[in-house]
C-alpha cells in the first residue's frame, strides 16, 4: 500500500489550514491524568484516555489539532522563573519541531524501512513513532480512516531490526475502545524506536 505525500497533506488539509511548528507529546508513564494540561489548551485537543484503574489513566494529545502554542508546556506571562513557567506537574510534556516543518529533508525512519512501498507519509510516521516510543501505544478515533493508514505501515514487516531480521513496530491486532482503536508497540519495535528516537531533538530540554 502506498500514500502519497500529496494524499497525506490533503487528510491534514481538513484538520487545519497550516503546519504547525511546534506539537506537544504527553509521556503517559509521567502523567498522573492531573488534567492541568487541557484545562490550559485553546483548541480543546488533550483529551483523558480513562483506565477502569484510575490510577492507569492518562492524558494524550490530538497531534492532528494541535496548534503548538505551548500553552500546556510553559506559561511565559506568568514569570521569568524556570521552575514556575512549567505546567505539567509531573514533567510528562515535551514540544516537539513538528516533523512537516523540519528543514531536513530526511525522516529519522527512512533508513530503517526495507518495504516495497513508496512515497510514505515519513513526517506522520515520525510524529507517531515518537509517541510510540514514550507511549508505547497510541489511540486513534475510529473514523480517522487516514491515520490508520500510516499504523498499516507500522504494522508491516518491514522495519529493520538486524542484518537479518525485519520486524513489525506495531502488533497486527490492535484493540477496539469507545470511539478508539489502539495500537500498542511490538516488543523488537520498542527496541528499534529506542535506537531510532533516543537523541530526538526536543525543542526545549527539560
Ligand atoms: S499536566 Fe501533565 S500529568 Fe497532568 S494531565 Fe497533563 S500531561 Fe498529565
Ligand atoms: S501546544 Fe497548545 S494547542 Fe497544543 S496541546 Fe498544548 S495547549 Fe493545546
Amino acid at each position: 500500500m502506498t500514500i502519497s505525500m500529496t494524499e497525506y497533506f490533503q487528510t491534514r488539509k481538513s484538520d487545519r489550514k497550516k503546519e504547525t511548528r511546534y506539537i506537544n507529546v504527553i509521556n503517559k508513564d509521567n502523567c498522573t491524568s492531573c488534567n492541568s494540561c487541557a484545562s490550559v489548551c485553546p483548541v480543546d485537543c488533550i483529551y483523558e484516555v480513562v483506565s477502569p484503574v484510575p490510577s492507569e489513566s492518562y492524558h494524550q494529545i490530538d497531534t492532528s489539532r494541535c496548534i503548538g502554542c505551548q500553552m500546556c508546556y510553559r506559561s511565559p506571562n506568568d514569570s521569568t522563573d524556570l521552575y514556575t513557567l512549567t505546567i505539567c506537574p509531573w514533567n510528562a510534556i515535551d514540544m516537539l519541531h513538528n516533523p512537516n516543518m523540519k528543514p531536513s529533508e530526511h525522516s529519522v525512519f527512512e533508513p530503517y524501512y526495507r518495504g516495497e512501498s513508496t512515497g510514505l507519509p515519513w513526517p506522520k510516521l515520525e510524529e507517531y513513532g515518537y509517541q510510540l516510543f514514550l507511549d508505547g501505544e497510541v489511540f486513534l478515533p475510529k473514523a480517522e480512516e487516514k491515520l490508520h493508514e500510516i499504523f498499516r505501515l507500522f504494522q508491516q514487516e518491514a522495519w529493520m531490526y538486524s542484518d537479518e531480521d525485519n520486524v513489525c513496530i506495531v502488533e497486527s491486532d490492535p484493540s477496539e475502545g469507545e470511539g478508539y482503536v489502539r495500537y500498542r508497540a511490538t516488543e523488537p519495535g520498542r527496541d528499534l524506536l529506542d535506537v531510532i528516537f533516543r537523541s530526538y531533538d526536543r525543542i526545549f530540554m527539560d
